[in-house]
């Protein structure tokens, strides 16, 4: 039987055929035993499709103060070198087999791409530290298929300050956009690029909400009700994006899954449905997806890979969903989002 298929809204597998020098991603075709993404098993699982994040990766290490870990600037030229390097790497997979995997531009590109069985990949940015302050970088990458990103991820930079990873903690934790933050998300919503409200902090959350009237998207948050880290969303924050028609991705991510905050693989499935079932009652039917951080983050034991989802939709149906919010979940909700935003 085929599994149910699954479009996701975050994951970082881009970083790490990076970080091991596979800039042909070879080992995305060949099989990653240690990872949580590749072909086979994003095929074994139906994961057809996703927000492909370009990580910037982090400079110095970072510091570690009691329960607060903070992440130093990192440097323009070396981000540039590792987004670029990044970005050449999911267009030289798409080049390579375009049987397997497809860059999408739009909700209509992502169609084409299931029907001839391919992954379906969106570029996306996370942390625009490769961004000088006069944006040449947004339009390259744009150009080269870019459709989303966060302007920061958990550090600061010229755009604005990222909500370090604190708990128990909210968002509130500092300024939000600066102007070269604020004339980013003008430019993204003149270019047709989502902004991702995942990683910014409550005043650089404010701001996106103000200056932009696109609906609002955090790519892979979940219900600070239920889990207090400074990472997710907190109800205040839900109600904004459920009255602009917005979309939340579930992060698989124990940490922020967790209400003692615990990097403890025994969490159960059960968990994860909780916070869907929050956010379903905060944004609506039509406001939850997945968005899984899938080789960024540690996952339930039970949730290692992209082939384990059915297990989650499983326990989803073991828990009352049905099957037609089960689909719009696990699908059509962020296609239904894509296909406002980027047609
Ligand atoms: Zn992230």
């Amino acid at each position: 039987m085929k599994p149910e298929p699954v479009f996701d809204g975050h994951n970082d597998l881009l970083f790490q055929l990076w970080r091991e020098g596979d800039r042909e991603g070879r080992s995305f075709f060949e099989g990653r035993p240690r990872g949580h993404i590749d072909l086979a098993r994003m095929q074994a699982g139906g994961l057809l499709g996703g927000l492909f994040a370009i990580w910037t990766p982090n400079g110095a290490n970072a510091i570690d103060e009691d329960d607060l870990v903070i992440f130093p600037p990192v440097e323009a030229d070396r981000a540039r070198r590792a987004m670029f390097a990044m970005a050449a790497t999911l267009i030289r997979m798409a080049a390579a087999r375009p049987d397997a995997i497809r860059l999408c531009r739009s909700a209509v590109e992502i169609d084409a791409a299931v029907s001839v069985g391919a992954v379906a990949a969106v570029m996306h940015v996370e942390g625009c530290e490769g961004f000088g302050p006069d944006l040449d970088e947004l339009h390259v990458l744009h150009a080269a298929g870019l459709r989303s990103l966060g302007p920061v991820w958990s550090r600061d930079n010229i755009f604005g300050c990222g909500v370090p990873f604190r708990f128990p903690a909210g968002p509130d934790t500092g300024s939000g956009l600066t102007d070269a933050g604020l004339r980013l998300v003008r430019a993204c919503d003149a270019l047709g690029v989502m902004v991702d409200m995942s990683h910014l902090n409550e005043a650089g959350f404010w701001d996106v909400a103000r200056i932009s009237d696109r609906p609002l998207m955090a790519t892979h948050s979940n219900a600070h009700a239920l889990c207090p880290s400074s990472r997710n969303l907190t109800d205040r924050q839900l109600a904004a994006i459920a009255e602009r028609r917005g979309i939340v991705g579930l992060n698989f991510a124990v940490r922020f899954l967790r209400d003692d905050g615990r990097a403890d693989r025994d969490t159960p499935l059960t968990l994860l449905v909780r916070h869907i079932e929050y956010l379903v009652e905060r944004l609506g039917e039509g406001g939850v997806a997945f968005g899984s951080d899938f080789d960024g983050a540690l996952t339930p034991r039970a949730l290692r890979g992209a082939d384990a989802l059915p297990a989650l939709l499983q326990v989803m149906r073991d828990a009352g969903f049905g099957e037609t919010l089960i689909r719009r979940i696990a699908w059509g909700n962020w296609l239904d989002f894509l296909r406002r935003r980027l047609g």
